[in-house]
C-alpha cells in the first residue's frame, strides 16, 4: 500500500492542491511505494506567506540562537541518520553507504552554517573623518527558495537552507518530486530542534509550484540545481522579476590521465567516479581523457573486468556498489544514449544494456557501459547522459586534452592524474572550469570553500555554501555615523568630504 505523503506548510503537515497526484517508485523493484498531490500555485503562496508571517521574528533572533538551532538540528540528523540515508536509498536507489556520506556531506554544511555568528561579523572604520565612524553589516534577503534536482535528496538541499535559515532568511524548499520524502523528514526534524513554525516550509510538486516561486515578489533569491535547460529557464524567469537567482545546472566532467599518472589510482578513480551512484552525481566522471594510446589501452585493460564486475543491487544491499537508475524513463534515456553512441560508431567495450538482477526484474538497472574511441563529435561526448556510462577520449598529448576540457559547453567539474607538478599547476590555472582536482576524481568542495562550476553549469554569480552561501543569501548595508557633539553648524552643499 502507498504511504499518501503531504506538503510542509507554516510548521505543519498540509494537502496539496493541485491537479495532479505524482507517484514515488521504489527504482529497484518498480513499484509504486509512495504518492503526493502536488502542490498548486496556491499552495505555493501560503508557503509563502508563511514565510513572510515567521520573517520577523527569525531575522530578529540573535545569530548566536539561530546557531544554537542549527547545533540542535546537527544532532539530530545525526542521530536519525540511517533514518534519512534510508529514505534517500529508498527512493533514490543509491546504496546506503553513499546515501549515508552524501548526507554527511550536507551535515558538513550545517556544521559551518552553526558558526554564523563569526560569519555575519561585519567591518568597522573608526574616524573615517573627524568624530565620523563607518560599519558595515549583512543582513537577510527575506524570504528565498530552493529549487532541488532528484540525484541528493537530502544533500543539496543542505547546501541551501542551513546557510539561508542561518543568515536570518525564511525558506521555501521544491524539492524533487522524485524524491520528497528526506525533504518533509528534514522540516520535521528542523521544527524539533526549535525552527520556528513558517521558517521553513515544503512544497511538492512540478513547474507550476515552481513558477510561483520565480515570480512572485515577495520571494527575494532563488537557489536552484538541476538540469541546464531548466536551470538556464530558473535564471532568465527569476532575474526577470528581480530576484537574485543561483542556477547550477548539468555537467560532463572530463579526468585526463597523463603518461606518468599511477594507472591502478586512476583506473581505481574512474571506477567510483564513473559508477558510483550509477552515475547519477553532477560531479561524476563520464569522459576519461586518455594522453596517448599506451594509456588509453593499459586504461582499456584495467576497467573492462572491473565495469563487468561491478555489483548491482539495490540500495539496501551491504554489498552493492551501484544502485538502479532513479526511474524508468531515465533508464530508457541512459540507454538510448548507448544506442546512439554504438549507431555514431564508437567501440562499446562493455554494454550493460542486458542486465538483469534476479528478483528484481522489474527494477530499473543498468549494468556499468564503457565506450572508447570517443570522439568530441559524438552525441554522446556532447550531451550529459547521466548514468553508469563512461566515455574514453584519446588524445595525442596534454594540450589536446586540455583543449577538450576548455571546449565544453559545460564547466562543472575536472580532474589531472598525474606525477608531473608543471603540468598540474598549468591544468589549475588554465582549465575553464569551477571545481578541479589534481589526482583526486570528484573534487567536490568543503562546506567552508563554495561549490559551483563555470560556463553552462552555473548561472548566476555566487556559488553555493561557504563564504559565497553568505554572501548570496544577505546583502551588504554600511553606515556612516556621528554623533551630535561632532556635528558642526550650517549647511553644506558640496558633495560630502570626510576631514
Ligand atoms: P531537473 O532539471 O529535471 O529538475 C530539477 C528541479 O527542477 C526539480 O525540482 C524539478 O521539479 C524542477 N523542474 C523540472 N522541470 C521543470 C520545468 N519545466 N519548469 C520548472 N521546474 C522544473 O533535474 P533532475 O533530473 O532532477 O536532476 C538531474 C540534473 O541535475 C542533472 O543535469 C545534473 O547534472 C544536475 N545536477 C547539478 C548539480 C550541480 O551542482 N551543478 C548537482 C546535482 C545535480
Amino acid at each position: 500500500m502507498a504511504t499518501a505523503l503531504h506538503q510542509w506548510i507554516d510548521g505543519k503537515k498540509a494537502e496539496g492542491t493541485g491537479q495532479k497526484v505524482g507517484d514515488i517508485y521504489n527504482p529497484a523493484t518498480g513499484e509504486v511505494q509512495a504518492t503526493v498531490r502536488y502542490a498548486s500555485a496556491k499552495d505555493t503562496r501560503r508557503a509563502i506567506e508563511a514565510a513572510l508571517k515567521a520573517l520577523p521574528g527569525w531575522s530578529a533572533t540573535t545569530p548566536i540562537m539561530r546557531a544554537r538551532v542549527l547545533f540542535k538540528f546537527k544532532a539530530l540528523v545525526e542521530q536519525h541518520m540511517d533514518e534519512l540515508a534510508t529514505l534517500v536509498g529508498r527512493e533514490h536507489g543509491k546504496v546506503l553507504s553513499d546515501a549515508r556520506g552524501s548526507v554527511t556531506r550536507g551535515l558538513e554544511v550545517v556544521e559551518f552554517a552553526c558558526g554564523i555568528p563569526q560569519l555575519l561579523k561585519g567591518e568597522f572604520t573608526e574616524n573615517v573623518g573627524t568624530n565620523v565612524d563607518s560599519y558595515s553589516m549583512r543582513q537577510p534577503l527575506g524570504v528565498v527558495a530552493g529549487i532541488t534536482p532528484f540525484n541528493f535528496p537530502a544533500m543539496v538541499p543542505m547546501w541551501m537552507f542551513p546557510m539561508a535559515l542561518a543568515c536570518g532568511n525564511t525558506f521555501v524548499l521544491k524539492p524533487s518530486e522524485k524524491v520528497p520524502s528526506a525533504s518533509l523528514r528534514i522540516a520535521e526534524l528542523l521544527k524539533e530542534a526549535g525552527v520556528p513554525d513558517g521558517v521553513f516550509n515544503v512544497v511538492i510538486g512540478d513547474k507550476e509550484a515552481v513558477d510561483v516561486l520565480l515570480t512572485d515578489l515577495d520571494v527575494q533569491a532563488v537557489s536552484f540545481v538541476g538540469s541546464t535547460p531548466i536551470a538556464e529557464y530558473v535564471y532568465r524567469t527569476g532575474t526577470a522579476h528581480c530576484k537574485r537567482v543561483q542556477a547550477l545546472g548539468g555537467a560532463k566532467n572530463h579526468m585526463i590521465v597523463m603518461p606518468d599518472a599511477d594507472l591502478e589510482q586512476a583506473a581505481d578513480a574512474l571506477m567510483g567516479a564513473g559508477y558510483g551512484s550509477a552515475g547519477e552525481r553532477c560531479m561524476a566522471v563520464s569522459v576519461a581523457v586518455a594522453v596517448g594510446d599506451k594509456v588509453g589501452d593499459a586504461l582499456r585493460d584495467r576497467l573492462c573486468p572491473r565495469v563487468e564486475g561491478l555489483k548491482i543491487g539495490p540500495y539496501n544491499d551491504p554489498d552493492a556498489e551501484m544502485g538502479p537508475l532513479v526511474t524508468k524513463e531515465h533508464l530508457a534515456k541512459v540507454a538510448g544514449y548507448i544506442d546512439k553512441g554504438v549507431a555514431e560508431r564508437a567501440k562499446l567495450v562493455v554494454d550493460g544494456r542486458g542486465f538483469k538482477l534476479q528478483g528484481y526484474e522489474k527494477g530499473y538497472f543498468l549494468g556499468g557501459s564503457l565506450f572508447d574511441g570517443v570522439t568530441p563529435a559524438m552525441t554522446i561526448y556532447k550531451e550529459e547522459i547521466f548514468g553508469p556510462v563512461l566515455s574514453m577520449v584519446r588524445v595525442a598529448d596534454y594540450e589536446a586534452a586540455l583543449g577538450l576540457v576548455n571546449g565544453h559547453e559545460f564547466g562543472n567539474g575536472t580532474a589531472i592524474f598525474t606525477r608531473d607538478g608543471d603540468a598540474a599547476r598549468d591544468f589549475q590555472t588554465r582549465a575553464r572550469i569551477g571545481m578541479v582536482g589534481v589526482n583526486v576524481p570528484i573534487p567536490v568542495p568543503v562546506a567552508y570553500h563554495s561549490f559551483g562550476g563555470w560556463k553552462r553549469s552555473l548561472f548566476g554569480d555566487h556559488h553555493m555554501h561557504g563564504p559565497e552561501g553568505v554572501r548570496f543569501y544577505t546583502r551588504l548595508k554600511t553606515v556612516t555615523s556621528r554623533w551630535p557633539s561632532g556635528i558642526r553648524k550650517g549647511a553644506e552643499y558640496v558633495m560630502p568630504l570626510m576631514k
